[in-house]
């Protein structure tokens, strides 16, 4: 008998989503099947449907912020048991060799980890079947809904804050309040950082402060600063020159998107002021499973909109559109 899982697909590269069913690939000895549950939308969702990076595969089922429970075991997996609400990630492999997935960094595994929906069936269908140790159990104290989003855009902003601040009361500054800085304001002040939210939206201030902010800024107002960590969420591209003249020496500016593919940097603040430039894509296993725990005794939750997956197209054109108040989770029936 062929198995048949029920998804919502773009056929082809930028097309509207829409129902279809596929045969799964087989379950692997370490492989679990789950029922799918939630997902949260992620605007790499948006980037796989319209194959913005040359990497996608059509008919491409995207989503990768995936919760739901187990359904079936592969014949190896002993770690997890049927029933278990589990959480899945952009990361779904890696070599496992390496020196960085040694220590749990497979987001740099030094031979390129392997992307959820890259050459794959992702979340947005009734089932997924995916490789039992990218598998996160998730703790009772994170509801579903809240645990999606912070499968990716949780973890991309962990990662960074939870390696470059060394103590409490350190400055951190979040630029942009999206999804991702929302969650950056929430994860650095329970991290015990001096936080200050900018952005160019003064109508985000109240709302930045009750995410945990002590500070609000206008970007355009903002002159100069002594932060330790700049952590910036944005998309728009960067005035160097104030990037630099905010960050205190031995600072580091990290960045968790793309903005623009190059940057040009006034030199002279970087190298006397002993300044850094860094970037940070998702985390490994050791920061997810800490992040999750992290979350969990902390009560860090993204706020979010949740929405039939029915709905999907309608979703994906308001996170398209920057109208998600701050992350959308997609509801399976
Ligand atoms: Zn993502
Ligand atoms: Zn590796």
């Amino acid at each position: 008998m062929v198995t048949t899982f029920k998804g919502y697909a773009a056929l082809n590269k930028g097309e509207k989503l829409q129902s279809w069913q596929y045969e799964p690939k087989p379950l692997g000895r370490n492989d679990i099947e789950i029922k799918v549950t939630h997902n949260g939308l992620c605007h790499t969702d948006l980037h796989m449907r319209d194959d913005d990076w040359n990497v996608s595969t059509f008919p491409l089922v995207a989503g990768h912020e995936v919760v739901g429970e187990i359904t079936k075991l592969g014949e190896d997996v002993t770690n997890l048991q049927i029933g278990d609400r589990v959480g899945v990630g952009w990361i779904s492999n890696s070599c496992r060799r390496c020196d960085a997935c040694l220590r749990g960094e497979e987001n740099i595994c030094r031979q390129g980890y392997t992307g959820l929906i890259v050459g794959n069936y992702g979340g947005f269908a009734d089932k997924l079947r995916v490789n039992a140790d990218f598998t996160y159990k998730l703790p009772d104290a994170l509801d579903s809904a809240s645990a999606a989003p912070l499968l990716c855009a949780g973890i991309t902003v962990y990662s960074p804050l939870r390696t470059y601040i060394k103590h409490p009361g350190s400055r951190v500054g979040v630029i942009g309040i999206g999804g991702l800085g929302h969650l950056a304001i929430k994860f650095a002040r329970s991290m015990g950082a001096e936080v200050t939210a900018f952005s160019t939206s003064p109508s985000k201030e109240t709302e930045a402060k009750e995410f945990g902010a002590h500070h609000f800024c206008n970007w355009n107002d903002a002159e100069t600063g002594d932060y330790d960590l700049l952590l910036y969420t944005g998309s728009a591209e960067i005035d160097w020159t104030k990037a630099l003249g905010l960050l205190g020496n031995d600072g580091v500016f990290c960045l968790v998107g793309l903005p623009v593919s190059t940057l040009n940097i006034p030199l002279l603040a970087l190298v006397f002021g002993q300044k850094k430039i860094a970037g940070s894509a998702v985390g490994g296993r050791r920061f997810m499973t800490e992040m999750l725990e992290f979350a969990a005794i902390n009560q860090i939750k993204p706020m979010v909109e949740t929405m039939p997956i029915t709905q999907i197209n309608e979703a994906m054109d308001k996170v398209a559109a920057n109208q998600a108040r701050y992350r959308i989770v997609l509801l399976s029936e």
